[in-house]
């Protein structure tokens, strides 16, 4: 294998003082799919050097998630990240990342309460904190982040803004199955029959961008028309489905031509499934949504 695996921070830094020009970062929880392979390709493609970690954060998972039976695939995820062309690979244990005493956390305030933030209350707080800290250990020129979780794409950027990071934030379009479920590690706990439904995510977004297409701006008719596809579906559960601005998060609710975003998250079984696109939908691809997700 090429890929170079380091398990500790300082073996981390040591790595890192070597490499040199610009430097790509993808940060993984691994079972590693799709989705997490196109964030690879494109940043070993703008980067001279690519590093990519994997870590189930602990502390972005509430009691009683799937942090325990979370897929860990370690053996077969490195493989794919040496195929990838990954240089580097951090796999810290928990134990590293969080020493005795830890006590410091990052709160990114009003963009982490809605959305994902309203069902998960901390989990925010975990995902902000875990990506500064692989920031400053990884210290990459770009990080590349999926659509797939645009809030955390907001949560993110607003951080690096506030906090004066220097690392630009590169988002790579969500990667869907043939029939646009979108690729996610938690899709291995649906049953076949809710593999089929879960389906019906997809065609609520699509089924709001053919009207958006079509000349309807009214949010709430927007939504509406994404509820009543997933209604239709009898397995699935709806939490939320929203209209955002892309770049606040604030909540839209008059008729805009500005571009606006529509999520949502619904159980399915076991997962809560996430899916969200851009309108128009004709934005959702790399240079759009990295010109505007979390952009203020
Ligand atoms: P995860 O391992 O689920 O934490 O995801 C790691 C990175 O891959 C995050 O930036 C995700 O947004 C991104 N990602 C996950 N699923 C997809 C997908 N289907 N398409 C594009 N990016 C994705």
């Amino acid at each position: 294998m090429g890929v170079q695996v380091v398990e500790t921070p300082e073996a981390l830094r040591a790595v890192r003082r070597r490499l040199a020009g610009y430097i790509g970062a993808v940060y993984t929880m691994g079972a590693l799919h799709e989705g997490h392979l196109s964030l690879l390709n494109t940043a070993r493609e703008e980067n001279d050097a690519l590093i990519a970690s994997i870590f189930i954060n602990p502390t972005q998972f509430a009691p009683g998630e799937d942090y325990a039976n979370y897929p860990r695939t370690l053996e077969r995820d490195l493989e794919l990240m040496d195929r990838a062309g990954v240089d580097v690979v951090f796999t810290p244990s928990p134990q590293d990342m969080y020493l005795p005493f830890h006590q410091t956390s990052v709160i990114v305030d009003e963009v982490s309460q809605g959305l994902e933030g309203a069902s998960r209350p901390n989990h925010f707080r975990g995902v902000a904190t875990v990506v500064a800290k692989l920031f400053n250990l990884t210290q990459p020129t770009t990080a590349y982040f999926g659509q797939k979780d645009a809030q955390q794409v907001v949560v993110i950027r607003r951080m690096v803004r506030d906090l004066n990071i220097p690392v630009e934030i590169a988002v790579c379009p969500t990667v869907r199955e043939p029939d646009g479920l979108a690729m996610s590690s938690r899709n291995a706990y649906l049953k076949p029959d809710e593999r089929k439904a879960a389906a019906s995510l997809y065609r609520a977004l699509k089924a709001a961008a053919d009207a958006y297409d079509h000349g309807e701006r009214d949010p709430s008719v927007l939504r509406m028309i994404a509820c009543e596809e997933l209604y239709r579906e009898p397995l699935a559960i709806v939490d939320y489905v929203a209209i955002n601005h892309p770049h606040t998060l604030y909540g839209v609710h008059e008729p805009t031509d500005e571009p606006i975003l529509l999520s949502m998250a619904v159980k399915i079984g076991a997962p809560r499934l996430l899916d969200n696109c851009l309108l128009p939908y004709s934005l959702n691809n790399r240079e759009h949504l990295t010109e505007i997700l979390g952009v203020v």
